[in-house]
């Protein structure tokens, strides 16, 4: 694939305001403190943090329907935030935005709460689980406009632990490193079975200049009641 024309994200070309920044600033002295206590993240370096976590997270902007899921206030689910990527700068670069946090470690999500009270957001919230479980929950199965993901698995796996939380019509949009077609070539089975389709793949860089590309799923039909299968499956032996 030519990457040539990527589109290449950086903190500094963000379209965001001052306030907007400091609240950036006080997230990065947050999460370097917060960071001390709990493995949060591998990235400590400052500029890194704007680079590979703030500007990163902030790549959905390049996806289309984006805009429509904050002006109108949607649902957003982050399924495996760790230190709160890519859903804490989502809430900060759009407040409109109802945002839930969602991790199988409850001390990163501790860390995450000190987050949300310092920074004073609003609806925004952690969720504490495993997806395979919570995707079951009435509370959140097919409750969600869209679920974004960052580094938390293959995604075949990822599919079938996202998908259920989506409305039909509903889109989840994972972010990948480097060239995925051979994970997108292998979710054809798992999109047939969980009922969505890719809608579009978007290339993009951030500073360090690697390949990273948002992969687009959009929700067909209903869940089959067998989806998520029980904690660990998905990944184990992927569909
Ligand atoms: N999205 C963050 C963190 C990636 S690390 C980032 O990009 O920086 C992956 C995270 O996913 C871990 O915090 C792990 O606890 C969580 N995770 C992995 N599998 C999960 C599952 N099945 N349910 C909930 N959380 C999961």
């Amino acid at each position: 694939m030519d990457h040539a024309k990527d589109k290449i994200i950086t903190y500094s070309s963000l379209p965001i305001g001052q306030e907007k920044r400091t609240q950036f600033d006080q997230l990065a002295d947050l999460l370097v403190q917060a960071n001390a206590q709990v493995n949060l993240t591998a990235i400590t370096d400052e500029e890194e943090i704007y680079e590979k976590h703030f500007a990163d997270s902030l790549a959905i902007r390049l996806w289309e329907g984006f805009a429509d899921i904050v002006r109108s206030e949607k649902k957003i689910l982050d399924l495996g935030t760790g230190g709160g990527f890519p859903g804490m700068p989502i809430k900060i670069a759009y407040p409109p935005a109802e945002i839930c946090l969602l991790d199988a470690t409850r001390k990163k999500l501790e860390a995450i709460d000190v987050m949300i009270s310092n920074l004073d957001l609003h609806d925004v919230r952690t969720i504490w689980g495993r997806a395979e479980e919570l995707g079951r929950n009435k509370e959140h199965r097919e409750k969600y406009d869209l679920v974004v993901s960052r580094a938390v698995a293959y995604l075949p796996a990822l599919i079938e632990c996202a998908v259920p939380f989506l409305k039909i019509g509903g889109s989840f949009v994972a972010y990948k490193r480097g060239d995925s077609q051979e994970e997108i070539d292998a979710s054809a089975h798992a999109l047939q079975e969980l009922n969505a389709e890719i809608s579009e793949t978007i290339p993009y860089r951030i500073a360090d200049g690697d390949p990273r590309q948002l992969v687009v799923i959009c929700k067909k039909g209903q869940t089959p009641d067998k989806y998520p299968r029980r904690p660990g499956k998905p990944m184990k032996k992927p569909l």
